[in-house]
């Protein structure tokens, strides 16, 4: 499934940023853009992440999930315009095949959001 390996990768990209992190920081929220034109279903990505991130450094934590619309450029008429998903990939003015893909193809880690775990919510010292 798509969206596993997606999410495999976006929960390692954020592992490595964690790792960096001098304190450990308790994410809240992870903002994601996804372009409409990598097939991936936000739903899907929901579903996944939250099975995946269970009882990991990132339980709790929400996806938030930004779409970006599938914009292309037509050469031919010189405009902008958007093709119908899944049912026509050309120009609605000309019919010219789309080759110009402007936007839709996004799919990254926007910001994350998090604070700092309190000192008195750090592991009991084993003395
Ligand atoms: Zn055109």
């Amino acid at each position: 499934m798509h969206e596993t390996d997606m999410t495999q990768a976006l929960v390692l990209t954020v592992k490595d940023w964690w790792d960096a992190q001098p304190e450990t920081p308790k994410i809240s929220k992870i903002h994601l853009t996804v372009g409409q034109f990598t097939c991936v279903e936000p739903a899907s990505l929901q579903f996944a992440f939250q099975v995946q991130t269970q009882d990991t450094f990132l339980a709790g934590a929400t996806l938030v999930i930004h779409e970006t619309p599938l914009i292309a450029f037509c050469h031919h008429c010189q405009q902008d315009y958007f093709p119908d998903l899944g049912i026509q990939y050309a120009c609605p003015t000309c019919q010219s095949a789309m080759e110009d893909i402007r936007s839709g193809r996004e799919l990254k880690i926007d910001r994350i959001e998090y604070h700092c775990a309190d000192a008195s919510m750090s592991e009991p010292s084993t003395r």
